[in-house]
């Protein structure tokens, strides 16, 4: 029902994504007074951590952010979804997300909300509102980036040509115009939103900024000289590269607040934390260490083997490491690039015929090679593969770091304790974090790596943490409040009680009522979910050539092995 009385009734509402953003980080430089818009707004209103999906993955996170569900219910875990019948992957995009997105029951409620910069949404859909693509997309003036098209021209005629991803690529001694690109790229954005907002206005904005990750996972190890292998000599001229990127973040904070006033209800929030990450675990390796997984056993294999243990192959895969896949894939010819990257052991390698199981993602993820779910599965449902997850298991209890001999493997879990719906087969049937997400994943065998650890890839020294930041004021909140157990799958049935539309009675998350005033409180009204309640509106699938574009970019920012 349109209620366009009831409209006016209810304040506009701001959720600002501040991809990332951890109170370990940003409580220290608030108290140093250098996040003064952030401060402004815990003062007014109410605070709290919030809880990420149990793969603090972006596209996961959002995903949940926007539907109210658990993955298993929208789809969405990590940066690829399987291939039905195959073992390979294809990327994430917006037809994923398999159930209803905030648009939808905002838009339904006749609201107009404009949405910006969710890393997994590409393409657009049409909305009462507008939408722009986020990292997913391959590039800005694509197909179906925004909605509607037409905006990319009326921001480029208004502010310049448009930018929606970092052009440089970070390299460890040229970190200089990495981090003058990101903040550039944040400035566009600034002076896009402001433009949107003032010509575009809606009664809803959800608006997502990726620099903090970015700063994040490249400039961890100039925060402090804890960090290994941190220099003294040159380290330090970057000490305040992350505390820039939140001042600026701080500043567009500020600068929406007067554009839009003190009586609209703002969300700031994280959809995981950071900290810092030292290095890789080579999760394939081990499972063929443990007789788990099996490579072929044919010449071609052998070599490659033989090529991984003598480290000829390992010492060119850490040159081209070092300078950056992206930057020397300028440089190098498509032939010789396919030579290299041919010669690491990889997925075509393994012997499905005898393999177990398998990892894959950023983080612990296993999978088990199950009979007609996996195409050429062989461990039966059922008795046959509660075993194989007990083997495992234990097998990741008991396994010692290599230097420290204390357990590696902190949070185990099983898929079902963690995912529920009909998307759960789409899950890792295992998920663990590597010493408090310390260490990241690799899909590579790593046979050439002297243990089942190994160097950051792509020169990272930051990576996720569960915990997110949540700050959120205005005139339907409570100043002073805490917001205790915050988890992403709450967001949206809090904007929902915030713009005093129904709640559906399926969604997996709940209202921070603690953080409502009391009158926001009493509004507060639940509906019995509709049976059609799809959502997800099927969006077009993307091109083979956006795909390998989009690959590319996630890999030059190191979301993938
Ligand atoms: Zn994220």
């Amino acid at each position: 029902m349109v209620d366009n009385a009831a409209k006016t009734d209810h304040a506009p509402l701001v959720v600002l994504g501040w991809d990332a953003a951890t109170w370990d980080l940003a409580s220290r430089w608030l108290a140093e007074g250098k996040l003064p818009h952030l401060a402004r707004l815990m003062e007014r209103g109410a605070s709290g951590t919030i809880r990420s999906t149990a793969l603090p993955v972006s596209p996961a996170a959002w995903s949940t952010i926007i539907t109210g569900q658990n993955p298993g219910r929208h789809g969405v875990f990590d940066w690829f979804a399987r291939k039905p019948g195959s073992y390979q992957v294809e990327y994430v995009h917006t037809g994923q997300i398999k159930a209803r997105p905030v648009w939808e029951y905002f838009n339904r409620g006749g609201r107009r909300i404009g949405v910006f910069n969710l890393p997994m949404l590409y393409p657009a859909v049409p909305l009462d509102g507008f939408m722009f693509s986020g990292l997913a997309a391959p590039d800005a003036h694509a197909d179906g980036f925004a909605y509607p098209s037409e905006l990319i021209a009326e921001l480029e005629r208004a502010i310049g040509p448009f930018r929606h991803a970092e052009t440089a690529i970070y390299r460890y001694g040229d970190e200089r115009a990495y981090l003058d690109d990101m903040l550039a790229l944040l400035d566009y954005q600034r002076r896009a939103l402001l433009y949107l907002i003032e010509h575009h206005p809606c009664d809803a904005y959800l608006l997502v900024l990726m620099q903090i990750d970015h700063a994040q996972h490249k400039f961890w190890r100039y925060l402090s000289p804890d960090y290994p292998g941190y220099d003294p000599r040159r380290d330090g001229e970057f000490a305040d590269a992350i505390e820039q990127v939140y001042r600026t973040m701080d500043a567009l904070l500020g600068d929406l607040v007067i554009a839009l006033g003190e009586e609209v209800n703002y969300i700031v929030l994280s959809d995981h934390g950071g900290g810092p990450v030292h290095g890789i675990m080579y999760i394939n390796r081990w499972l063929h260490e443990i007789g788990m997984l099996h490579l072929h056993d044919d010449p071609r294999t052998r070599l490659k083997l033989w090529l991984a243990r003598t480290d000829l192959i390992g010492r060119a895969y850490r040159l081209v490491s070092r300078l950056g896949l992206g930057w020397v894939a300028n440089l190098v010819s498509k032939p010789a690039r396919n030579k290299v990257v041919s010669s690491f052991l990889g997925f075509e390698d393994i012997d499905w015929s005898r393999t177990r199981a398998y990892a894959r993602g950023a983080f612990g993820q296993i999978f088990i090679n199950l009979e007609g779910r996996e195409p050429q599965g062989i461990v039966k449902p059922g008795d046959e593969y509660r075993q194989v997850v007990t083997e495992l298991v234990e097998a990741l209890r008991a396994l010692p770091h290599p230097d420290t001999g204390a357990p590696l493997i902190d949070v185990i879990h099983l898929r079902e304790e963690i995912f529920s719906g009909p998307y759960m087969e789409q899950a890792a049937d295992i998920v663990f974090s590597i010493q408090g997400y310390l260490y990241q994943a690799s899909v590579k065998m790593g046979l050439e790596s002297e243990s089942i650890l190994g160097k950051s890839e792509y020169q990272d020294s930051g990576g996720h943490r569960p915990e997110g930041i949540l700050v959120m004021a205005g005139p339907d909140v409570c100043s002073g409040g805490e917001v205790k157990d915050a988890a992403v799958v709450d967001v949206l049935p809090t904007m929902l009680a915030l713009a005093g539309l129904p709640i559906p009675d399926d969604l997996d998350g709940r209202v921070w009522l603690e953080a409502l005033t009391p009158a926001r409180r009493s509004m507060v009204h639940y509906i019995r979910a509709q049976s059609d309640d799809e959502g997800g509106k099927a969006a077009p699938a993307m091109s083979a050539e956006e795909r390998l574009e989009l690959e590319k970019r996630l890999r030059d920012l190191g979301y993938l092995g």
